[in-house]
């Protein structure tokens, strides 16, 4: 069945376009495009826009606001976004990453939304034409979403407080077994005074690890610290199984790969 794709000049128009039934939006189509190629007749439709706002990279103040549109590629040439260089690096091969959206990282179901996880662990707000959103109570209804995302915005991490991992069996661009995100703050003596530890794989969508985050508070990040964040680890989650690695096999490794990335 050929695909329609309607092309706006606005977000508006594109949005308004988005309301007849089989339409969906694209991104990159990396994920929508093979799924129509694939067969699935839900999709009649594409609509894209092509309004600046959404290839547009802001950051100043401390501050990021990156347009839905931005390619993963595209972030990870950007100056001043080189912490989220192993994040974005993490989003399949190079082919992938060219075509690959932020848009739609937030939309990927696990075992994909890699970029995601860096984004809720970075406290995101998700912003699309009905208002803004916390990027939680974003991913929370995403299922549900017909609007199109513009931007997401977020604090840039402090120097060093950011760490990103995605276990992976085939190097370098292997799909997840797990990813973690940590944005994590330490007071003068050392102790951990914020931390913000989200996860891939572990649900059907990025969740935050609360148990582990409330865990580490006011402890040191050596194996001692530790210990207790790790017995939570799993608290929470519902991992995925797929052909890459079971539930089971996803909570008894989760620990193991959290202490990796605390402890380095
Ligand atoms: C071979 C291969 C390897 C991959 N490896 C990885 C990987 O390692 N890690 C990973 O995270 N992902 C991976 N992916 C999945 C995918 O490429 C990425 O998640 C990518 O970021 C999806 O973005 P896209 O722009 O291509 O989405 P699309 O395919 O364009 O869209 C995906 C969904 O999001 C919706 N959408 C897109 N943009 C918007 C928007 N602005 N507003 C509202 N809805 C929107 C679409 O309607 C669609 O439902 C892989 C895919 C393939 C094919």
């Amino acid at each position: 069945m050929a695909l329609a794709l309607q092309t706006f000049p606005t977000v508006k128009d594109a949005n308004a376009a988005l309301k007849a039934a089989g339409t969906r939006y694209l991104g990159g189509g990396t994920l929508v495009v093979r799924a129509a190629n694939e067969g699935d007749v839900s999709v009649s439709g594409l609509v894209r826009s092509t309004e600046p706002v959404l290839s547009a990279i802001a950051v100043s103040g401390g501050m990021a606001r990156i347009g839905a549109s931005v390619t993963m590629a595209a972030i990870a040439r950007h100056p001043e976004l080189g912490a989220l260089a192993k994040a974005v690096r993490a989003v399949g091969g190079p082919a992938i990453r060219n075509m690959a959206t932020i848009g739609g990282n937030l939309f990927a179901p696990a075992p994909y939304g890699d970029f995601a996880v860096a984004l809720l662990a970075l406290d995101a707000t998700v912003s699309t034409d009905n208002g803004e959103l916390p990027i939680e109570t974003f991913l929370a209804g995403r299922n549900d979403s017909r609007a199109i995302v513009t931007s997401v915005s977020f604090t840039l991490p402090k120097a060093g407080t950011f760490r990103f991992l995605k276990v992976s069996r085939v190097k370098p661009k292997g799909v997840s077994v797990l990813s973690i995100a940590a944005v994590l703050e330490q007071a003068a003596d050392g102790t951990i005074s914020s931390a913000r530890i989200a996860l891939g794989c572990m649900a059907d969508r990025p969740m935050r690890a609360r148990a582990a985050e409330k865990a580490l508070l006011g402890k040191t990040l050596d194996r001692d610290g530790i210990a207790p964040a790790l017995a939570a680890a799993t608290e929470g989650t519902a991992p995925i199984t797929d052909p890459i690695a079971s539930a089971w096999y996803r909570a008894e490794v989760l620990p193991v790969h959290l202490g990796r990335l605390l402890l380095t």
